[in-house]
């Protein structure tokens, strides 16, 4: 597999703009595999989805086909098509995917210490800063 992310930019003009209140321009991004072709779209994998679901069921394509490892996919497609893309459009559609992507659920917290990810607890108006090994170790 050779992957990349193939951006599909439509132009729908003003009049679409005040006919449906949507973006005038649309950017779809899509999977495509250069070991398959280089034509589009015969090399077509599946579509990146916008949304990422955490449960098994109800999953997208690009999910069901990647798993756990489709996150990371993603980053990595997206970080590497942002490299080669000059299409202003394009690259704020990409860039904002990534913050997306990259932007944690609210209830994991990054431990002060060892910088792992853990569930923070709240104690009244402060919340706790370092994950519970290194809270014990602090410990007299
Ligand atoms: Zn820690």
């Amino acid at each position: 597999m050779n992957l990349r992310l193939y951006a599909n930019k439509s132009n729908f003009g003003e009049r679409h703009y005040i006919e449906t209140r949507n973006k005038p321009i649309q950017i779809r991004l899509a999977v495509i595999d250069l070991d398959i072709s280089d034509k589009y779209p015969t090399n077509f994998v599946c579509v990146l989805p916008r949304n990422f679901n955490s449960k098994t069921t109800n999953q997208n394509h690009f999910q069901s086909r990647f798993k756990e490892g489709s996150r990371e996919l993603a980053i990595q497609l997206l970080e590497k098509a942002l490299k080669k893309e000059k299409d202003p459009d394009i690259i704020m559609e990409i860039k904002e995917r990534l913050k997306l992507l990259k932007s944690k659920p609210k209830e994991i917290g990054k431990c002060a210490l060892c910088n792992k990810d853990f569930y923070p607890r709240r104690f009244g108006y402060s919340i706790q800063r370092t994950c519970n090994d290194c809270w014990n170790k602090s410990k007299p």
